[in-house]
């Protein structure tokens, strides 16, 4: 029985809404099936407006521009990321400066944000990993402290809080991915959520390659023409109509997901005891499961002995700080020691919607004679 790490599917009516959307004769963005996305992610997510992108990077790189991000501004986040993250805000000729995680969340540490911030830093972007929330309370109170922007990094995050606030929904933007690895699907998909209703009006302009053809559709004015810097930033119609879809599944997801991550949990805890292995100690939106290895090469040969017995098991991140790119346009504020050890021991284990508790346990036993030849 092969186990794969993960699993796009469908879950309800994405087929029969991509019927529609093409009988419909729309399938650029912005038709009925997107309008319906918006109203679903400001509904649940409680954001001011949400606008579909046709992924989480280009809601980033729409951050940036929003948040006038120029030549010579600092932007604090993560190294322990995936590439976008940094790579928005690099485009706009900002360096990134790099602050380690936390061991406990592999979040960013948030002790250490103050003392990266110089008269250059313009913004934060907090990561939520995992799907569990940054410590925004003291992330917010920096921010409004030093005048700073905040842009949450919530591509893992569909439908998770920080105290009863929906991630995403906290800094003046966020930004989720749909894309076919995360926990709600369109192949490629991401959204822009607007908390700061003052930004509304021109996202829409650089969503548009920089036209006000929105405004001109609802008849606001009267020629529709090049008024800013943009991009091509929004999703196909056939992407919101699959979307849409799994949208309206996304509770039952997210249930799934987190449930074969509290098996996981449960049946790795004697392991967590013995020291062997250590365990996450909040699940969030199920959107991963890892585990800590005690040592890198303990990571290889785990990761060979699962292959052996076709289950495919992943690590993240190359740590940004130290990757070729990394090195040329960002730099680090303090030692990155979490983010160094965690990137070398982390382990990844197979999730996804469609996976059944007796794979999940083939995976565990696996995983538990390993460590019975140690
Ligand atoms: C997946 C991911 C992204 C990029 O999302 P895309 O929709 O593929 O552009 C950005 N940041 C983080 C933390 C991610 O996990």
């Amino acid at each position: 029985m092969r186990i794969p790490f993960g699993k796009p599917f469908i879950i309800g009516k994405e087929l029969f809404n991509i019927a529609r959307a093409v009988m419909n004769c729309h399938l650029s963005g912005d038709g009925q099936f997107t309008q319906q996305c918006h109203q679903w992610l400001q509904h649940h997510h409680q954001c001011q407006s949400a606008m579909l992108t046709h992924s989480c990077t280009a809601a980033l790189e729409m951050s940036a521009i929003l948040c006038d991000i120029k030549a010579g501004d600092e932007v604090i986040m993560p190294s322990f990321t995936f590439v976008s993250t940094a790579n928005a805000f690099v485009l706009r000729g900002a360096t990134p400066v790099f602050v380690d995680i936390r061991p406990d969340t592999l979040n960013i540490d948030e002790t250490l944000i103050e003392a990266a911030i110089t008269d250059k830093t313009k913004a934060i972007v907090p990561v939520h990993y995992a799907g569990v929330g940054c410590e925004m309370d003291t992330i917010m109170e920096i921010a409004k402290r030093y005048n700073l922007y905040v842009i949450e990094d919530a591509a893992q995050a569909i439908l998770s809080e920080y105290q009863g606030q929906k991630l995403g929904s906290i800094g003046q933007l966020g930004c989720l991915s749909f894309h076919e690895t995360k926990n709600v699907i369109s192949g490629e998909g991401g959204a822009l959520l607007i908390n700061d209703e003052k930004m509304i009006e021109r996202a829409e302009i650089i969503r548009e390659k920089g036209t006000n053809r929105n405004q001109f559709f609802r008849g606001e004015v009267d020629k529709y023409t090049w008024v800013d810097i943009g991009s091509s930033y929004l999703a196909s119609e056939l992407i919101g109509a699959f979307l849409y879809a799994q949208l309206e599944h996304a509770q039952e997801i997210t249930d799934a997901r987190i449930h074969i991550c509290q098996s996981y949990h449960q049946q790795l805890q004697p392991l967590q005891q013995t020291g062997y292995i250590q365990l996450p100690n909040q699940i969030g939106n199920g959107h991963l499961f890892y585990i800590l290895t005690r040592t890198p090469q303990e990571r290889t040969d785990l990761i060979a002995h699962l292959k052996q017995r076709d289950i495919h098991a992943v690590f993240h991140y190359i740590p940004l700080h130290s990757s070729p790119a990394g090195l040329q346009y960002g730099h680090t504020s303090g030692n990155m020691s979490v983010t160094n050890k965690v990137s070398e021991t982390l382990l990844r284990l197979p999730v996804y919607y469609e996976m059944s508790l007796s794979e999940v346990n083939t995976v565990v036993e696996a995983i538990k004679q390993f460590y019975a030849e140690r």
